[in-house]
């Protein structure tokens, strides 16, 4: 049980840097809601917040919706064998209404809810 959502607390949203930055913006927590609960795959969030030195250390965009916590860096938990994440990136590509980048080689999808825009 999460404290944002079912699935999803704050924690795991928090800068890896230590720094104790976790202001994500609710509304892209629900809708990685609706992803998980559509796919009924847990998700594991690989980067949420950020502060500017952890963004700029680890090459982030200057920018980064990252930096306001409007975005986040996911896979799927656990195992992944029939490419949830790839089928599920090409569902998105056209219907996320914000910015979307799906990264196979790292497998991972980056999800924000700026503009729409696609890299
Ligand atoms: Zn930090
Ligand atoms: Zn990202």
């Amino acid at each position: 049980m999460g404290d944002i959502t079912q699935d999803f607390s704050r924690w795991e949203f928090r800068c890896k840097c230590g720094c104790g930055k976790e202001d994500i913006h609710i509304g892209l927590v629900h809708r990685l809601q609706v992803i998980r609960d559509i796919t009924g795959h847990p998700i594991k969030i690989l980067s949420g917040c950020r502060c500017a030195e952890y963004n700029a250390k680890i090459g982030g965009a200057p920018e980064s919706y990252h930096l306001k916590g409007m975005a986040a860096d996911w896979c799927f938990g656990g195992d992944d064998p029939d490419s949830l994440l790839a089928k599920v990136a090409n569902r998105l590509i056209p219907e996320w209404s914000g910015g979307l980048h799906y990264y196979p080689e790292k497998n991972f999808i980056h999800c924000d809810i700026g503009p729409k825009r696609r890299w």
